[in-house]
């Protein structure tokens, strides 16, 4: 492909509203371009590593049986009311009404009532596509005989983010592989969901990233049913916390968090109300820093408490305030508190009306004597007494909490975030070591969620009537090629991972004015392309060699060949791994040779990087 007829336009200046590295990397490369928020055009160069990356996924899924079909964007409200999701799926789910129901509500405007438009939103984009298939597969599959099957397509997904940034990454509108496996039993579907898993696992090594298979919250459900793929990149936005003696590894949402105790030793004093006055001071160090009497000059911050006041919905719509307890040292994990609870959704309640609630400012407000609140309490503090709490009068803290004593049937449980460097909860030899990572793929075991919602049923053996037990498997399939840009730069511009290199050889002619240079570099690309590689030659006229080398490091191809006046003046030419920038040079007719040892050391370099 010659790069002067390339639909392609470098920048120098780094666009101002991009945020990471991929986005700034990409756009500068001429490979995306922005339509509106979170929306992009993918030009020749993205769209070739985005159809590179498809065919990674589906070689490796054929392996495992999987079928490829084609939904619909655009999906009917019955289907998403079947499933109860029409309900409970957020703003994220984008929709609207068709002619018919425009029409009905103009109508109802004319006859002069009032009605609310959203009554009338009849579709909306699919953000993903368990009810479609599960309508399909309720509709053409009958008996066990059938199962288990494997289905999937690569299409486009539309979910309207609250915040659509870092380019490809965070899109609106972006591009899934979205996969679902319908079993006869639960024994079935997890070997369903275990093939995923390891063909997940083929697939991001395939691409040579460095990524980790990570232990994702299931929801209320709980158990090992999900696993996220991350690529590690400082960027990323999950923080990931891996054991350094044993395999675990979880989305720090999920990680468990060891019991630390303090206060157990003690022996219990009374609980003294409004012992502690620290007026104005909000800060929890500051608290503890500010804590004093005839005993204590100031409290460690171990021994003090902090309270959070939840508002949770139930799936039957039905609410109740719940209050949590942790040590004034450790994180609150909500999601921890959600599925403890069970809850559907889950809210701090607004500051107003828990001011009003608990009659404290913030910083003040704490678990003793508040009614109809559920009470969990961190597992850290089970056994321990004596701790702090705020007094729910502003500028007062109890001193003496005794949680068995005095918040009788509070639940313990697991509520913090674990951190770095705590002991591992699976091994306890390890300790944990903090990574962020972008989430590029996910399996999840669905059980039978959606057949049950959807009446989605086989006839077993016995002739008898089942729900199909479920599994569904997600790979973003623009996110992942944005995340390989994330993890694979330099000062100079992107290095590409070689499976998914737009081409594999950029050939840069330093002459193209030049009959005899021109013809050199031509018949290299097409000795190479002939040979298989992929091949953009840059024969643009009018730039300088700086100019040249600039964008050829830009774009990052994974090797170069310099192509010019002076080397063939000695008959060589010269080859520079675009990682390495070591330079070797050989004679023109020996390109495919040298191309053909270096995308080998390339290849292996890869292998031994990649994965774990
Ligand atoms: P996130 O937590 O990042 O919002 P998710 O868990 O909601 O993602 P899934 O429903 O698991 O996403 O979708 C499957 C895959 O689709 C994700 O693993 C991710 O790679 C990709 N994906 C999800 N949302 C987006 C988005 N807004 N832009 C690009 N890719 C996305
Ligand atoms: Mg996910």
């Amino acid at each position: 492909m010659k790069q002067s007829k390339l639909l392609i336009q470098t920048l120098r200046e780094v666009p101002r509203d991009a945020d990471v590295v991929s986005q700034q990397l990409m756009m500068r490369a001429g490979m995306i371009q922005k339509v509106a928020s979170g929306i992009y055009s993918y030009l020749p160069l993205a769209f070739r590593s985005i159809r590179k990356f498809e065919a990674i996924v589906r070689e490796e899924l054929a392996k495992d049986g999987c079928q490829e079909l084609l939904m619909p964007a655009v999906l009917p409200a019955e289907l998403w009311q079947e499933s109860g999701r029409w309900k409970f799926y957020g703003d994220e789910l984008l929709r609207f009404c068709d002619r018919k129901a425009k029409a009905d509500l103009a109508e109802r405007r004319r006859r002069g009532e009032t009605p609310d438009e959203r009554e009338f939103y009849n579709f909306c984009l699919g953000p993903t596509h368990e009810e479609v298939i599960t309508d399909i597969v309720r509709k053409n599959v009958r008996s066990y005989k059938q199962l288990p099957m494997n289905l999937f397509q690569v299409q486009t997904k539309f979910r309207d983010e609250r915040r659509p940034r870092f380019g490809l990454m965070r899109g609106r509108e972006f591009t899934m592989k979205d996969g679902y496996s319908f079993h006869a039993d639960d024994a079935c579907a997890d070997r369903g969901y275990w093939a995923m898993y390891n063909a997940y696992n083929r697939i991001f090594s395939r691409l040579g990233v460095k990524f980790r298979p990570v232990e994702a919250d299931s929801g209320a459900i709980g158990g090992s049913f999900t696993h996220e793929f991350h690529v590690l990149a400082g960027s990323g936005e999950d923080a990931i916390l891996s054991c350094d003696a044993c395999d675990y590894t979880s989305n720090i949402e999920k990680t468990e968090a060891p019991a630390l105790r303090a206060g157990v030793n003690e022996a219990p004093m009374g609980l003294r109300k409004d012992h502690f006055c620290t007026p104005g001071v909000v800060g929890q160090v500051e608290q503890a820093a500010g804590m004093k009497d005839a005993e204590h000059d100031g409290m460690p911050i171990t021994q003090t408490s902090k309270f959070f006041l939840y508002r949770v919905t139930f799936a039957d719509g039905s609410t109740r305030l719940v209050g949590a307890v942790l040590r004034g040292d450790h994180e609150i994990n909500p999601v921890k508190v959600k599925n403890l609870i069970g809850a559907a959704d889950m809210e701090l309640l607004p500051l107003d009306e828990a001011e009003v609630f608990t009659g404290a400012k913030t910083g003040f407000m704490g678990p003793v004597g508040l009614k109809d609140v559920q009470m969990v309490v961190d597992r850290s503090l089970e056994g321990g007494v004596n701790f702090t709490c705020g007094a729910n009068r502003t500028d007062y803290h109890h001193f003496g909490l005794d949680p068995a004593r005095d918040l009788p049937g509070c639940t313990y449980a697991d509520l913090r975030m674990a951190a770095e460097n705590d002991v591992c909860t699976r091994c306890g030899k390890g300790r944990y070591q903090a990574f962020r990572g972008i989430e590029v793929g996910q399996v999840f075991k669905l059980g039978i969620k959606y057949s049950k919602a959807m009446s989605c049923t086989f006839l077993d053996e016995q002739g008898k009537e089942n729900p199909m037990v479920m599994g569904c498997y997600g790979i973003g399939i623009t996110r992942t090629v944005a995340a390989a840009v994330e993890q694979n730069y330099d000062a100079d511009g992107i290095i590409w991972p070689w499976p998914i290199a737009p081409y594999q050889v950029h050939v840069v002619c330093l002459d193209p004015g030049s009959k005899e240079v021109l013809g050199v570099a031509s018949l290299i690309e097409k000795d190479l392309e002939d040979a298989g590689f992929e091949v953009l030659h840059d024969d643009r006229e009018g730039l300088s060699p700086g100019a040249k080398f600039k964008d050829a490091d830009l774009l990052g191809f994974p090797l170069r060949i310099t192509v010019g006046a002076k080397g063939l003046k000695e008959g060589m030419v010269e080859l520079r791994d675009r990682r390495t920038k070591q330079v070797v040079k050989f004679r023109p007719e020996a390109a495919v040779g040298e191309v053909s040892v270096a995308r080998d050391r390339i290849m292996q370099e890869l292998e031994t990087a990649g994965g774990r």
